[in-house]
């Protein structure tokens, strides 16, 4: 077993890594968030790994949500248009 490969509430690290993502979408079972939760309070190397990701996730996130840019001239002719 790697070091980093802890087992704590039930769940070992790789458990964690792989539910991580459906984790932050809340797209797991309450109970199996809680289990999740708990480990991840107990275990520094899934904490630090977590913030990173839910920060990478974060970042994907707020790139996709911002609107594409409307090129200047489009915008001057659409004002006008809408005049
Ligand atoms: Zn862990």
């Amino acid at each position: 077993m790697r070091p980093t490969e802890r087992d704590v509430a039930g769940l070992r690290c790789s458990d964690v890594m792989a539910e991580l993502s459906r984790y932050l979408e809340g797209d797991l079972a309450p109970e199996r968030s809680a289990q999740i939760e708990a480990h991840v309070s107990e275990c520094q190397a899934c904490a630090d790994f977590g913030k990173g990701f839910a920060r990478l996730i974060e970042a994907v996130r707020t790139r996709l949500g911002e609107p594409e840019p409307v090129p200047a001239d489009v915008a001057v002719r659409l004002k006008a248009a809408l005049r």
